[in-house]
């Protein structure tokens, strides 16, 4: 379960956030559940520092990434940065990056591999607009951007990675896929992994994202093919992001 705290906290506000969630939740969530947190870049040496002094079980996720090691690219945020802080995952080709900030599925394999690089994990987003929905092209938009996205990866790369189905139509706005739906593109995805990358398509996990909240987590985890979720708006409070990740209680 990933919470995806956006361009929100500031650092003293993700260490409240991380100390709240903390405290709603029990040692044995952590062995049902791999929780993660994504704060912004400015926030992730806070979030390291209270995870290590509190001996938390939390991983610490990024946003985004560049897929260049060091160099003269101002702004930018590398790799090498972000696994010297303890970042564990990376989100790569969130759709506010690809809609808002014109990444391309190219961008996205070239982050994907840079985070498997230094022995990080990436989460690939991939999902379709409305009008694509409408268009009936929601399976050629996914298979695209998984096909390019993992493109040249190995079988043990892709095994390791993890996917987030999250439709855009349904990104913070409160309109959820139904878990059928959801389910059924999880499943393709998974199939269409097979077809390229062999047995990984077993090991890869496939997330949800897109309006998830504590009524209808139970729901989608129930669907074979969804292995967690991607969580935006709901993550920001830790009760309600505890009862997610406390979805089996
Ligand atoms: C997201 O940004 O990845 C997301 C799923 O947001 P929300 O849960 O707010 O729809």
């Amino acid at each position: 379960m990933v919470g995806n705290w956006k361009m929100h906290p500031t650092h003293l506000e993700t260490i409240q956030m991380v100390q709240k969630l903390s405290y709603r939740l029990e040692p044995g969530d952590y062995e049902r559940v791999d929780v993660v947190v994504a704060p912004p870049f400015t926030a992730l040496r806070s979030a390291q520092t209270v995870i290590e002094a509190d001996h938390l079980s939390i991983r610490l996720g990024a946003q985004n990434v560049s897929w260049e090691d060091e160099g003269a690219y101002t702004g930018e945020i590398s790799p090498v940065m972000l696994a010297k802080l303890a970042v564990t995952y990376v989100i790569v080709g969130h759709s506010e990056r690809r809609e808002l900030f014109g990444e391309s599925d190219a961008d996205a394999n070239r982050k994907v591999a840079a985070v498997l690089r230094h022995s990080m994990t990436p989460i690939l987003c991939v999902g379709e607009t409305a009008e694509e929905r409408e268009a009936d092209f929601s399976e050629e938009k996914v298979s695209g951007q998984v096909l390019v996205g993992l493109q040249g990866l190995s079988a043990g790369a892709v095994e390791s990675s993890v996917i987030a189905y999250e439709p855009i139509w349904a990104i913070g706005t409160g309109r959820t896929a139904s878990a059928d739906d959801a389910g059924g593109m999880a499943t393709f995805i998974r199939g269409l992994v097979g077809d390229q990358h062999g047995g990984a398509a077993e090991g890869v996990r496939i997330l949800y994202g897109g309006s998830v909240n504590p009524g209808n987590i139970a729901g989608l985890m129930a669907k074979r093919d969804i292995d967690g979720a991607l969580v935006g708006g709901a993550s920001l409070d830790p009760d309600e992001f505890a009862s997610i990740i406390r979805y089996f209680a």
